[in-house]
């Protein structure tokens, strides 16, 4: 709903090398990485076909190995901007030798690389999938915004299983399975039962890394009072809004009871504070003027002030929009 970026404890591109070192860690003392990095299990993979001859194989391993695991960094690190670039380096280096695409076959390349090479499953029931998500800072699913991020947590085993959405779908491109930016922590309905494995791209699809869903998107309702029956809106000005909104069913989803409650929590909220009561808040507050009034009533509503307190708000861009229709606060608050 807002770029993930503003939730990081970091800044984003510290956080990917973060992410890099933490799923191939470098033993510095000893000039070598750790014999459970990505790195090592490329390497034991390369090497396991140079001894069985197979030198189509052999070669892709390499290419990812070579110039100080350069090809394979960057598929770890690659941006949303230049994937697709990657994806045809990818293409090219898959046909020069000979080998097939995707994973569902269980001796192909594909199917390798995804569980065993990268591993991605065991990735992601470890302690590093969980911590990924803590420098994300997020709690509430990206795609959205309704419910919160899918995470299991198991103390005693130091077990995780959290849900990561493959922006690029892991079936199709399984080389992209642990790659950063194609990573989005989301809730288990948009990952299991919207998105599945749907093709997006940053050109249809809002790329939660990439774009501010907020700016294209705005949340209506004509709540009036409890007699009179009422609808949630959604409009847009982003043409890349009707596919993604479809894609997710968050049209459908804004409807339901516990969604529909912020219009009439929100609503009664804006009757509470016409301007005439912000006026007089100033000095009842002890407040320096209408703006600092406006935060301070949000604080008090539990209503998401500034757009980076979104991402960690179930429904936060909803009731920022219900709330900005009301007049709880205007755009044009500088303490935003
Ligand atoms: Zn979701």
């Amino acid at each position: 709903m807002v770029k993930i970026e503003r939730g990081a404890e970091k800044p984003i591109t510290e956080v990917a090398e973060d992410h890099w070192n933490l799923i191939s860690p470098y033993i510095k003392a000893q000039e070598r990485y750790h014999d459970y990095s990505l790195v090592m299990r490329v390497v034991r993979k390369r090497d396991f076909y140079q001894n069985n001859g197979n030198a189509a194989r052999t070669a892709f391993y390499n290419e990812l190995l070579d110039a100080d695991c350069a090809l394979l960094k960057e598929i770890i690190l690659v941006r949303p901007e230049t994937t697709p670039a990657l994806i045809a380096r990818m293409n090219a280096l898959y046909a020069r030798h000979g080998l097939a695409h995707g994973s569902a076959d269980p001796g192909s390349l594909g199917h390798e690389i995804l569980h065993e090479v990268f591993d991605y499953e065991n990735w992601r029931r470890s302690v590093k999938s969980k911590r990924l998500l803590t420098m994300l800072g997020i709690d509430v699913c990206p795609y959205c915004n309704m419910l919160p991020v899918w995470v299991h947590w198991d103390e005693e085993r130091q077990l995780a299983i959290v849900s990561y959405d493959h922006f690029y779908d892991k079936a199709t491109y399984p080389y992209l399975c642990l790659s950063f930016y194609n990573l989005i922590p989301a809730c288990s309905p948009c990952n299991e039962n919207f998105k599945q494995q749907r093709t997006f791209t940053p050109v249809t699809h809002f790329h939660p890394y990439l774009d501010h869903y907020d700016d294209g998107n705005t949340f209506d309702h004509d709540y009036a009072n409890d007699l009179t029956p009422y609808t949630i809106t959604l409009d847009h000005t982003d043409e890349r809004s009707p596919v993604f909104n479809f894609d997710l069913g968050i049209v459908n989803r804004i409807n339901l009871p516990n969604e529909r409650r912020y219009a009439k929590l929100i609503h009664r909220a804006s009757q509470r504070y016409p301007d005439s009561v912000k006026e007089e808040m100033i000095e009842l507050w002890g407040l320096a003027d209408l703006h600092e009034v406006e935060q301070k009533i949000c604080q008090e509503e539990e209503i998401p002030f500034k757009q980076s307190e979104i991402l960690n708000r179930t429904c936060g861009k909803m009731q920022r929009d219900f709330a900005l229709k009301g007049r709880i606060f205007s755009r044009e608050n500088p303490l935003l």
